[in-house]
């Protein structure tokens, strides 16, 4: 369950403000639309990924406490991190799938086969 980054409280992750300290913990009054903030006050936009390729266009920037499209680099460097993981797996999964195509098959056939021949 999150909490609220002020007093520490739980909260339920819909609640719009901390029912505790009155922190807004949604912006624009929605439950899905999260507003990132700071705590002791650093601003936000040095650890933003939008930030570091220059790509927000956001006039709070580079000075954000609070913003709703904030995104951290490490999480993007964290999920590019992932995805070329997933990737490397899967590709060696299909050399192996190239190389001992046949074998696999045919021991496919000999687990059915024996499955069967135990079965009835
Ligand atoms: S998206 Fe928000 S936190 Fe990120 S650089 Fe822009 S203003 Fe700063
Ligand atoms: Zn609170």
């Amino acid at each position: 369950m999150p909490v609220c980054p002020r007093c520490q409280h739980q909260v339920k992750a819909t609640d719009l403000v901390c029912g505790y300290c009155g922190l807004q913990l949604k912006a624009h009054g929605h439950p899905s639309i999260e507003l990132h903030r700071t705590t002791g006050g650093d601003v936000l936009c040095k650890t933003c990924a939008y930030d570091a390729d220059d790509t927000c266009t956001f006039p709070q920037r580079p000075y954000a406490t609070t913003c709703t499209l904030y995104q951290s680099i490490t999480a993007e460097a964290e999920r590019a991190q992932g995805e070329v993981r997933s990737r490397s797996q899967a590709a060696s999964f299909r050399s192996v799938w190239q190389r001992y195509k046949l074998g696999i098959i045919l021991l496919a056939i000999f687990g059915v086969s024996v499955l069967l021949t135990l079965l009835t």
